[in-house]
Parts: structure tokens; sequence; C-alpha cells
């Protein structure tokens, strides 16, 4: 208990308890009377001058037991200073709002602590204290049930399944919880405006609250979305706007996360979208096939109004024809509550239609309550199937049958054929097809094969089958043939039919034609075997010059063999100098004396027959084999030609003429190696011509007018062999390096008694004239011959007439006689 210092009363009216109160000071004397705060009044020693009455109900003093007292006396020592510190400031007129928080050092009720508050009044000349006392219990003992109720409230808010949020008026997020922060994929516990944007889309929640007033109604369902670390979640957010202590507004966000809500929804609207633009129909039916759902296609299909309500009492669905097996089999896969897939008609407005269906029941026990139904229109996709079908096994230009159609077809025709039933392969090819293609143009080329498709159909009907077989090949199969002598006829008479005279847009062709057939001999043959038999037959054909009809018989079969033994024989012969030189003499026309000649090939096999070129040329092409020996026949040339000059003198100026296979023409180098060959041979290349056929000239023209330019650059000349049998269109003519026309013997022998030739052989000097070029006529056989294509201009003769092909020796001593003609 502290020391009392008795002090004089104060005798100021104002604040005297016991007096008249002024009705301007009833509320604060009030206040100074409330039982729950003591109120003291102090001097300017900060020494208490009167007491409330409160005091004994609040401190357990009587009023009186306190007067005098210095104010600080009455606090406990750890208080004191605070308590004179306040007292110091409230004398120098600051007031200060917080209490201090203080023990008592008097008896008192049993309060632990006491809020005093010490504000200073000032009194004519006098400055007095006014303080306050009030028991702190109850407020510490508020403070912490707010404590524990904050912490409640915070695991409330932090567990609740809703984000929580509160979002000061300058759109800052000043509370998350952590439902909220997960959703938002944040950690912070603050979330300033300007990254609050980059997490969710405010765009609707802006729209929503331009209208919004503080005391608004809260805004609820607004659909939001989130973008935490890029992924999109949905949320639903509820706004209530609220209004703080100070005034100041903020909002109250509660956001559900609705993201799987959300994706449910956009995944249904897809697939209603799908659906309803799908090309499938797609429906959904009760049992009795009454409509509860039908997409555009099938309202469209079926003829149901597209905005008709299907409420299950529309009519049902009309499947069309569908057989009574096949509704028995599909009821009872629905029964059983299985799917069934297969394929439906249905009755669309273009008549029945086939259907790939899929029907998937929706059952309870063994009652079907409804049924879908997917249903693809597979009209296109069958007829898509159909025509790769038919594409696989026919040729696109002619339409006719393809090679794996006639096989197919040939198999069987094989293998039903009775025991005098021969089933004939015919096969055709068509004679310079590449020729014509190449100088008339693929168009025309194209329309040749389509009307020759087109006769053997009409000829072959329905007796047999017609196939494309190749490029320019045709083979018939036709299948009840007696003997090999009609087959033969039959080969012979397509062959005539697809020959002639064939009318083309703006162009008449005589058409020639090579055949080959083979037929079934009853023991078992394969498609595969008689096709290679009629093949072997028809370049047996060609190899006997083209244009007539040839029977398979093992001795075709065997010439067939002797070309894989002429073959390898020519490969060493090379090595063995089997090959030999023959020359043929040339007459110029104008002096009536020998001009040259032309050198010919043959093989001499030990012991063997001279066998002429015609017999292994082909093949020594085929082969490649070709290039070495054609180099050969160019050494060899050359240095007879050398070995006449040196023995008949130079005043004789010789020409020596050498053929040029297609095979080596088309190297690339081949101006290069004729080039050094003539080099290493020694001889004036002016004295050297090249003959080249026409036809090998036409397979590639453009490449053929380079080579040719390149050879004519070493200084020989050129001549354009068998002219007339290709198609050489003047412009290629023109355009070729040439020096020489050489014209077919087919158009010169015989020429005295046959004017069509005549009429051919002047043209073609009128043209050589026209284009410069020099005229050879070859296969010059008799007296009358060589008098006509002198009469017709023709520059030099060569043929049977003048000389046959002669050896080395035989030839020089024929130009050393120097007869004229
Ligand atoms: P080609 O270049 O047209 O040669 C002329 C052919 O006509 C020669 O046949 C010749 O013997 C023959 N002939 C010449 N005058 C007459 C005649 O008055 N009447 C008849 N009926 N025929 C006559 P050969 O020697 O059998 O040569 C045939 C073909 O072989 C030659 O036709 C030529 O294309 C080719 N050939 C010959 N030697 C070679 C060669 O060294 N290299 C190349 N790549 N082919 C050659
Ligand atoms: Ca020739
Ligand atoms: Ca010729």
């Amino acid at each position: 208990m502290p020391t009392r210092r008795k002090r004089d009363p104060i005798q100021t009216a104002p604040i005297d308890p016991g007096g008249e109160r002024p009705s301007t000071v009833a509320p604060l004397w009030r206040y100074l009377a409330d039982v729950e705060a003591a109120a003291l009044v102090c001097d300017e020693h900060a020494e208490v001058q009167w007491s409330s009455p409160s005091v004994h109900e609040v401190l357990g003093v009587r009023p009186d037991e306190l007067h005098g007292l210095p104010l600080t006396d009455l606090f406990a020592e750890t208080a004191q200073p605070h308590i004179a510190d306040r007292v110091r400031l409230a004398q120098q007129g600051s007031t200060q709002r917080t209490p201090i928080s203080a023990s008592l050092a008097i008896d008192h009720a049993g309060a632990a602590s006491f809020d005093v508050d010490i504000v200073a009044f000032p009194t004519d000349g006098r400055r007095l204290l006014l303080v306050t006392l009030r028991d702190a219990s109850s407020r510490l003992a508020a403070g912490r049930a707010l404590a524990e109720s904050e912490t409640r409230f915070r695991n409330v808010v932090n567990n609740v399944p809703y984000g929580i949020g509160i979002e000061d008026q300058d759109g800052n997020f000043v509370f998350l919880n952590a439902r909220f922060k997960e959703m938002l994929g944040v950690q912070a516990n603050y979330i300033l405006r300007d990254e609050v944007a980059d997490l969710m889309d405010l765009a609707e929640v802006n729209d929503r609250r331009g209208g919004l007033q503080r005391d608004d109604e809260p805004i609820d369902d607004i659909t939001v979305r989130f973008t935490p670390e890029g992924e999109t979640r949905f949320g639903l957010v509820t706004l209530l706007p609220q209004e703080g202590a100070g005034g100041e507004s903020s909002t109250f966000w509660a956001v559900a996360d609705v993201t799987a809500r959300v994706r449910a929804e956009q995944d249904q609207a897809r697939l209603h979208r799908l659906m309803e633009t799908s090309s499938d129909l797609v429906l959904v039916m009760t049992h009795r096939s009454v409509p509860l759902y039908a997409n555009r296609a099938a309202r469209n299909f079926f003829g149901i109004p597209l905005d008709a309500t299907l409420d299950g009492e529309a009519e049902a669905i009309e499947f069309g024809t569908v057989g009574a097996a096949q509704v028995e089999e599909i009821a009872e896969s629905l029964r059983d509550g299985r799917i069934w897939e297969g394929e439906l008609l249905l009755l669309g407005y273009d008549g029945l239609e086939p259907f790939s269906a899929t029907l998937v029941p929706d059952t309870s026990g063994h009652r079907v309550l409804r049924y879908s139904a997917v249903l693809r229109n597979i009209g296109e996709r069958k007829a898509f199937e159909q025509r790769l079908e038919w594409e696989a096994r026919h040729d696109p230009l002619t339409q006719l049958a393809n090679r794996l159609l006639l096989g197919e077809r040939l198999d069987r025709a094989l293998a039903t054929a009775g025991p005098d039933q021969h089933v004939a392969v015919v096969f055709l090819d068509l004679d310079n097809f590449r020729m014509i293609n190449e100088s008339l143009g693929h168009r025309r080329g194209d329309r040749l094969l389509l009307q020759t498709a087109r006769t053997l159909e009409e000829l072959v009907g329905n007796e047999g089958v017609v196939a494309r077989f190749g490029a320019d090949e045709f083979v018939v199969m036709v299948d009840r043939v007696r003997s090999e002598e009609s087959a033969a006829e039959l080969a012979e008479g397509l062959r005539q039919a697809v020959s002639g005279r064939v009318e083309l847009p703006e162009v008449d062709l005589l058409m020639s034609c090579t055949a080959g057939v083979a037929i079934s001999d009853g023991a078992d043959v394969d498609s595969a075997s008689i096709i290679r038999d009629a093949n072997a037959a028809v370049h047996e054909a060609k190899l006997r010059g083209r244009d007539r009809t040839e029977v398979f018989s093992s001795a075709v079969r065997q010439r067939a063999l002797d070309r894989v033994t002429v073959e390898s024989g020519l490969r060493g012969a090379l090595r063995s100098s089997e090959f030999r030189l023959f020359y043929q003499p040339k007459v110029d026309l104008d002096s009536g004396r020998l001009a040259g000649a032309e050198a010919l090939i043959r093989w001499q096999q030990p012991g063997g027959p001279l066998v002429g070129p015609d017999e292994f040329v082909p093949i020594a092409e085929s082969s490649g084999l070709i290039v070495p020996i054609g180099e050969w026949v160019i050494r060899e040339a050359c240095s007879t030609l050398r070995s006449w000059t040196e023995q008949l003198g130079d005043d004789r100026p010789l020409h020596m003429a050498i053929n040029l296979s297609g095979r080596q023409l088309a190297r690339p180098t081949i101006a290069t190696e004729l080039r050094s060959l003539l080099e290493e041979s020694g001889v004036d290349p002016t004295v050297i011509e090249f003959e080249i056929t026409e036809s090998v000239l036409l397979d590639d023209v453009e490449r053929s007018i380079r080579n040719l330019g390149q050879i004519k650059d070493l200084g020989v000349r050129l001549a354009l062999d068998d002219f007339g049998t290709g198609y050489s269109s003047l412009t290629y003519l023109r355009r070729y390096p040439i020096d020489v026309i050489k014209i077919d013997r087919s158009f010169v022998s015989g020429i005295g008694s046959d004017p069509e030739n005549a009429a051919i052989v002047r043209s073609v000097v009128e043209l050589a004239q026209a284009l410069g070029l020099s005229c050879v006529a070859e296969g010059v056989e008799t007296a009358g011959d060589l008098a006509a294509i002198r009469a017709l201009g023709c520059d030099v003769a060569q043929g049977y007439l003048i000389a046959k092909p002669l050896s080395d020796g035989d030839a020089m001593r024929l130009l050393g006689y120097d007869p004229r003609y």
C-alpha cells in the first residue's frame, strides 16, 4: 500500500460530485459513473484529487482512500515508468489513443490488468488530468476468444472446398485461402492487381461488376477461367461486396472449382456438335424404333422435320427391306444386350441404299429400353471398292483386261478345257509403235491403241478375252480352238484386222503388226508358260522381218534357246577374232566410178558357216556386246581403208561407210570414243561416213540431235540409213545434222517397173536436194534399177548389181579395176 500524502481537496465546481451538475456535463458524468471504469482526476503534480464512485466496484477501494496519492503509486513498479511517461505527454498536450496496460499496486477487486487512459484537460490556469482505469481482463479474454475464433475461422476458411479471397478496392487480393491459391497456382498470400490478370480471365467479372454498388446484392454464377501454369481451369465465382471499418470497400470472393463440370459440358457440346455435323446417321430410339434423338443427317435421311420434338410419340423409323432373318438376328442380339454390327439396306429418297450399322442396346433384364444406332452410308465406298477392284484388273487407257485378269481368265480356261479343246493365246505387237508415238505425238498414239483395242474386242466378242499386255502389245485368249491350224488362222485374222490403213486425226497411217500364237496341248500347262510361248513366237516373227504371224513350235523354242547360245558365243567371238568385215562398194553416179564401200560385219565360227549380221547383231545390241564389237568394226574398217589407199595411191579419194547401232549412239560419251578411235587409226575423218538407221534416231530425238552434232564436229559425214522405213517428220529431218539420205532398198529394188516406188524415190531425192543432202540408193539389183535411180537424180548407188559385200582383198581388187557404170 503506497503512502498517501494528504492534500486539500479541489474546490473547483465542474467536477464536484456532490453539487448540481450542469446538463452539458451529464454524458461525461454518466461515463465517469460507469461501473466498468474507474475515473480519477489528478492535479498538475499528478496526485489524485478526486475519484469516481465506481472506484469501489472497479478497484475495490473507497474513493477517499485514493485521495492525495501520486498517480504512479497506484501501479505496480513495472508499469510506473509508462504511466509517468504518459502523464508527461498528456501534460504537454499530446493525446495518446491506445490505453496503457498496467497492473495495480493497490488492493482491488481481483482484476489482473487494467487499461489506463490519461487525458489532460486545462482548467483556468491549471492543467488537470483525467485518468480512466478499465478492467482489461474481459478485453484480454475477449482478445483470446477472438484469436481462438480467428484460428478456428482460418481453419475453416482454409479447408472449405471453396476458394475464398478478399479483393480490396484497388483490385489487389489481400487474402486468399489455401484452396484459392491452389486454384490459381500461387503461393503468395497477396496478389497485386497486375498479376491477377495473368492468373484469371476477369472480362466477365468486370462486365457484371460494372453496375455494382457498395451495398448491392451479391453477384453469383460467374464462370471464370483460371490459367495456373498454362493449364485451364474453371471456377464458379460469387462476389460479395463489403464495407470495411474505415469505409473502404472490398469484395469477398467465393469460388467453386467447376473445371470438371465445364469440361464435361464442353465435351458434351462438342460431341453434340460433332453428331449434328456428322454425315453418319445417329439415332436413339425406343425399343419400337420410335426416335428419341436423331441427328441432322438422320432427320434428313428419314424425313423428320428439323424442328420436330422427339418425345417418343413420333412415328417409328422404317428400316426399309431388311430380310426377316436379319431382323430376328438383330432383335436377338439387342435383347441379349450385345452390340450388333453389320450392313443394312435403308430406304431413303434415292431408293434402297447400303449402310454399315452399329446398334447399341440399353437393356434392363431382358428388356430393351432403348437402342442407339450409328449408320454410315457405304454406297460410295462400295462403288469405290468395285472401281478399285476393276482398276486392278484393267488397263486404264483401253479398258481392256490387264495381265493380271488375263492370267486369271487363262488359268480358268485351262482348268476347264475339255480333252479335245485347246486354249489359244495370240500375242500381237504393233510394228514401229514407238516411232509413231514419238513422231505423231502421244495423243495419236493413244488413239491408235484405242482403235486397235476396239477392233480386237469386236472381233473376239464373247469368244475370249482381249488384254493389253504392254505398251503396244495385245494378247487375245480364245478358249475353244480345235487345232493349231485354226489357231494360226485366228491369229492371222486378228493381225490383218489391225493392220493396214488406219485413220487418225489429221493423218492416215499404214500400220503393220506382228503376231505370235501358242496353244495349250492338253498336258497341264500354266498360263505363264503359254503366254511365254506366244511371246517367243512373236519374237521370232519380229526377227523374221515383222508384219507376219508365227506359230509357236519346238523350232521356235529351239531358236529362243539358240539366242541364249548366240549370246554366250558372241562373248567369246571378239577374243577369238571370229568377226570379219565385208565391204560392199558404192558407185558415184556422176562419174560412174567406185567411190568407196560400206563395211558389213560377218561372224565366222571355226568350222561353222559364215553368219550374217541379221542373225547376231540384234542379240549383240540387246546384250550390249555391240559396243565392243562396234569399236572393233571401226578399227578394222579404218585400217582396211588405209591399206587400200596405200596400195591404190592417194589420187583415188575413197570413202568408208560404217554402221553405228542405236545402242552405240545412245552413249553420252560416244563422240569422244569415236574421236580417239579415229585418231588411233590415223585416217582423215572426212573420208569416214557413219550410217545410222532412221528408227534409232526417233527413240529419243533430242538426245539423238545432240549426239549427232558432237559426232559431226569430229569432221565425219553422217548418213540416215534405211530411210523410208521409219516415220521421220520433216521437222526432225531438218534438225538432224546429216549429210546423206540412204533410201531403203525396199523402195529401190524393182523400181524400174514400179511407178509407186519411183514416185516415192523421186520425192525423197527432191527432199534431199532441197535440204542440201546427198542421196544414196541401196539394193540396186538390176540395170533397170540403176537406170531408174540415175534418172531420178540419186547421187550414189549400192547393191548386188555392182557387187555383193566382198572380202577386203576382193573389194580392193575391184577398186583397182576401176570399172565404170
Ligand atoms: P544395212 O546397213 O541396210 O546394210 C545393207 C544390207 O543390205 C546388207 O545386209 C547388204 O548385204 C544388203 N544388200 C546390199 N545390196 C543389196 C541388194 O542389192 N539386194 C539385197 N537384197 N540386199 C542387199 P547385211 O550385210 O546382211 O547387213 C544387214 C544389216 O546388218 C545392215 O543393214 C546393218 O543394219 C546391219 N549391220 C551390218 N554390219 C554392221 C555393223 O558393223 N554394225 C552394225 N551396227 N550393224 C551392222
Ligand atoms: Ca548400212
Ligand atoms: Ca540400209
